[in-house]
């Protein structure tokens, strides 16, 4: 159990780093493979250790979230591959938030797919510009990445649809100006499943929360967040990173048999409301109270 909590407050650690500091020094469970899986229904894990892709199969094609890094691409793919699917067969492209960590592999998995950019409106100039336009890192070269066309524009609430699948865009801006978190209804073994996908809650280094001249409302988007995070029913408890859900410790159960290992909604109120008490410890600081 204490092995388990270092491990998880390891991961929390590389997760809290997400788009910060070390592009230079990217976490090596950023890019280590993980094998791919069917989490529930037709919804199936295609990222790394890490850095956390998903897989929507349907008749008349995939929806995937997240392009991950410049060098993801062929690891996604492979994990495709490996479920028997067929990497040209992805109609629609989803992110979870417009950081290079994972969008930054959009321009190749479009060029190679043909598929259809999906974005929120608050990060679409950013993924457009290949970073150059985000509030905090855009002066940061070391932080670009390829540019790509966003072919249909997201606005909160909208949906997704492919194939009798459908995903809802829920904007949880803050971390971004159009980070977004995806929820869906999966069936189980008879039993209707809420995933939620959690975009970032996350405040990241050097964020200011007070003043922000380039970001304005931003402490009032991440307010929001949490209010909207709050609302959401959820038992498939996912997100953008692995370390936000223990990823590495619930595969481990589910591959030991149990096929319920992701069905947490404990987990997903104590993490977000983990998350609510650092940006508002944070929001504390900077306002000098
Ligand atoms: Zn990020």
């Amino acid at each position: 159990m204490k092995l388990r909590r270092i491990a998880a407050a390891l991961m929390l650690l590389s997760t809290l780093l997400c788009a910060g500091l070390l592009y230079a020094d990217v976490p090596p469970d950023w890019t280590e493979p993980f094998p791919a899986f069917r989490i529930a229904g037709n919804l199936y894990y295609v990222g790394s250790a890490d850095l956390a892709s998903y897989l929507v199969a349907t008749p008349k094609g995939l929806i995937l979230i997240n392009s991950n890094l410049t060098s993801s691409p062929a690891l996604i793919r492979k994990s495709v591959e490996s479920l028997g699917f067929k990497w040209t067969d992805i109609r629609i492209l989803l992110i979870s938030h417009a950081h290079s960590d994972h969008c930054a592999g959009s321009a190749q998995i479009l060029k190679e797919t043909g598929a259809k950019y999906e974005v929120m409106e608050g990060d679409v100039s950013v993924v457009e510009s290949g970073g150059r336009t985000d509030f905090h890192y855009g002066a940061d070269k070391t932080m670009w990445y390829s540019p790509a066309h966003v072919d249909r524009v997201l606005h909160d609430g909208d949906t997704v649809t492919l194939g009798g699948s459908v995903l809802t865009a829920h904007l949880t801006a803050g971390h971004t100006r159009g980070t977004t978190t995806w929820t869906m209804d999966e069936r189980e073994s008879g039993r209707l499943l809420h995933v939620v996908i959690v975009g970032s809650p996350n405040v990241n280094p050097g964020y200011k929360l007070v003043g922000n001249k380039t970001y304005p409302r931003i402490a009032e988007d991440y307010k929001r967040e949490f209010a909207v995070l709050q609302s959401l029913p959820c038992d498939v408890f996912l997100g953008a990173h692995g370390g936000y859900f223990d990823l590495q410790s619930k595969y481990a159960q589910f591959k030991g048999g149990d096929r319920n290992a992701f069905v947490d909604p404990g987990g997903y109120k104590a993490y977000i409301a983990d998350r609510q008490q650092a940006f508002e410890e944070e929001l504390r600081r900077q306002s000098g109270r």
